[in-house]
């Protein structure tokens, strides 16, 4: 018979949890398990709020397994450390993003790109090689692997450095692969929200001029006065728009919901690259012309390997990056989710999960 979720393991943890798609979310009692000798337990302090979460409590993607403790920027304390664990001590301040182990034997593993090995366990929704249902940093312990735990930079505040885990990550990795960092140039940030907002910061960090492409007009002051962006172009707004055709070197798509691409590629200079790094719930439409008559790339990307993760945490360090956050307590979780599904955050909510999660 199947164990329940407060059998499966002998650590007690407690959490919020969706059970259905209605995407609710409410107090859950469940187990993590014991700490291994290669593993770290980890007490929470804050987790940020990834439209993935709400994707996932919602299953807009179709493979939700309920009930499902989102959360994947997580940050918090490490409390307990196994034998064999080399890299973290008790107390140090740790992250965990949306990786929690995988293959550490394929290709991509060894490349120390994980975020594409084929037996990648996410933090959340994933079965773990004891076939056990993950949970996310919706919560307040997480046990992890070290080998997929990250170092906080000293100088980074816990709580608006959450949303890099994820937000963070998944915006730097394809600027840095698909070379979309040269000083100078010109990216796009389609979507002014959680990815969109670390996409512009760290698009300026990188030395580029950035356009944020929104249709919220209300973001415009804030993009350019609080955000660092150069322009700010509304996409329903067709004489701005026309004006910007063919001006861009590069767009980072961050769309969460399904779009036309049409436009999107058109503001693309000959030889232009947009990344799709958004997860809406249907395929989008794809243009072919736009891509042959200006030999023009529209690629994807995941997250990002345990090392860049690093890499990233130190670069935002050094440049002074971190998250605007909206700071919640875990009861206003599920108003902040309709926020979210409104595109009206600026720009991460952030739990603060060690000084609001109680049973
Ligand atoms: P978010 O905070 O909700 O931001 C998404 C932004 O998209 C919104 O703020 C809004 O920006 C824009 N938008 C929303 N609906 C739109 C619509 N119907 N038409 C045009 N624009 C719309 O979400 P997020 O946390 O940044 O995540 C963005 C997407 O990336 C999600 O689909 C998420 O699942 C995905 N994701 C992917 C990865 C990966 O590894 N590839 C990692 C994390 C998240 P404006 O108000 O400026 O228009
Ligand atoms: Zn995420």
């Amino acid at each position: 018979m199947a164990r329940s979720p407060e059998e499966e393991h002998p650590q007690k943890a407690f959490g919020w949890a969706a059970r259905d798609n209605s995407g609710t979310l409410s107090p859950f009692n469940f187990s993590r398990r014991d700490n291994g000798e290669d593993d770290v337990t980890i007490k929470i302090l804050y987790c940020g709020v990834c439209h993935s979460d709400l994707h996932s409590a919602k299953n807009d993607w179709g493979f939700t397994s309920y009930p499902v403790v989102p959360g994947h920027e997580i940050v918090g304390a490490v409390t307990a450390v196994g034998n064999n664990v080399n890299k973290f001590k008790v107390d140090d301040k740790v992250g965990v993003g949306v990786l929690v182990d995988s293959c550490k034997k394929c290709d991509c593993c060894h490349q120390g790109l994980e975020n594409y090995c084929p037996q990648m366990i996410f933090t959340y929704n994933s079965f773990s090689s004891d076939g056990m249902k993950t949970y996310g940093g919706y919560s307040d312990i997480i046990v992890v692997d070290q080998n997929y735990v990250l170092r906080i930079p000293d100088n980074m505040p816990l709580d608006a450095g959450a949303p890099l885990l994820c937000a963070g990550i998944t915006v730097y990795s394809p600027m840095v692969y698909y070379g979309m960092n040269q000083p100078g140039k010109h990216l796009g940030v389609a979507g002014l929200g959680g990815l969109g907002h670390v996409a512009v910061k760290i698009g300026k960090a990188f030395g580029l001029k950035v356009t944020v492409i929104s249709t919220s007009p209300k973001k415009e002051s804030e993009a350019i006065d609080r955000l660092g962006a150069d322009s700010f172009l509304v996409s329903t707004d067709p004489a701005k728009f026309k004006a910007a055709i063919g001006t861009m070197d590069y767009i980072i798509d961050t769309i969460a919901a399904v779009h036309a691409l049409a436009p999107l590629l058109s503001l693309l200079n000959i030889n232009g690259k947009l990344v799709t790094v958004g997860l809406p719930e249907k395929p989008l439409e794809l243009p072919i012309f736009p891509l042959v008559i200006g030999r023009r790339l529209i690629g994807g990307s995941n997250v990002g390997g345990i090392k860049e993760t690093q890499e990233m945490l130190d670069f935002c360090s050094k440049h002074n990056i971190t998250a605007d956050i909206e700071l919640i307590r875990i009861d206003e979780l599920n108003e902040a989710m309709e926020r979210l599904a409104k595109s009206d955050v600026r720009y991460r909510f952030v739990i603060d999960v060690g000084n609001s999660l109680s049973k």
